[in-house]
């Protein structure tokens, strides 16, 4: 027997497992944009229509990718089908208009409720006395490669691009969030001066926002993102998509450095 044979089969085995699933990805991108997809993305994404051509386009490859590597599934009773499909990646992939790189790479499921639904956790109160917890949750991201969400409060935050809450953005910045390694409101940035701009800017408003909620003052952001940092790059993220006219004026620095990671402005669609 050829003594190459052996190393040969193996070479061509590994670079047919490497190459394959490149295959088929690259086919699921350039496949058309079902017709029917179009549809859910004009009556379900309120601000699709705004959307300049090229983004619109960028758009509509993003989700067919997503669509290609991410796995659904309903719970509770909730049938999966394109319309919860195609809603929830519309809205993840405009935190990835714009920006190379893999596409959530940890990011394997995505479990779908039809409502709001519940977990039982232990937590500890304010003695430190650790008790079974449950709570009604509209979402939630883990970083072992889920997430969880609530389909009626999707398509809401979908059809209301404007009110500063969206669940899906909000979840999929975890993710984002998580990709450094660890939920700590600091995604991957390009460089160190990155990191200290960053940390600059959202400390500061973190620790305002903070202080807003303790006195219980009006703020452009949800209070909730007062809870630690992670849940205020989430917040913050839903504000820039949804009020980014706001932000820019209220709070310039946050905008600065949001804009310059999400690599786009929705001032000009919104
Ligand atoms: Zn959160």
């Amino acid at each position: 027997m050829n003594p190459w044979l052996f190393p040969g089969l193996v070479i061509v085995a590994i670079a047919l497992v490497l190459w394959i699933p490149r295959f088929r990805l690259q086919r699921a991108i350039a496949a058309p944009f079902p017709e029917e997809w179009v549809g859910i993305l004009e009556s379900n994404i309120q601000v699709y229509g705004n959307l300049p051509m090229p983004l619109r386009l960028q758009l509509r490859s993003l989700i067919k990718q997503f669509l290609h590597q991410k796995h659904y599934s309903g719970a509770a009773g909730l049938t999966i089908n394109d319309e919860i499909r195609v809603t929830i990646a519309a809205q993840a992939c405009m935190l990835q208009l714009n920006r190379r790189g893999d596409l959530y790479p940890k990011l394997k499921y995505i479990l779908v409720y039809p409502s709001a639904f519940v977990v039982s956790r232990p937590e500890a109160d304010e003695s430190g006395l650790v008790n079974q917890r449950s709570r009604g949750l509209l979402g939630e991201s883990w970083q072992s490669g889920k997430v969880i969400l609530a389909w009626d409060n999707v398509l809401h935050g979908a059809r209301n691009f404007v009110d500063g809450r969206n669940v899906v953005l909000h979840e999929f910045a975890h993710q984002l969030d998580s990709e450094s390694g660890s939920a700590d409101g600091a995604p991957l940035l390009a460089g160190k001066s990155c990191y200290r701009s960053w940390a600059a800017a959202l400390s500061q408003e973190f620790e305002e926002l903070q202080k807003d909620s303790r006195y219980d003052r009006r703020s452009l952001m949800d209070h909730y993102g007062a809870t630690n940092p992670a849940e205020f790059f989430a917040v913050a993220t839903e504000t820039f998509f949804e009020k980014p006219r706001q932000m820019a004026k209220n709070h310039s620095g946050l905008f600065r450095v949001l804009h310059e990671y999400y690599r786009i402005d929705p001032r000009d669609w919104l």
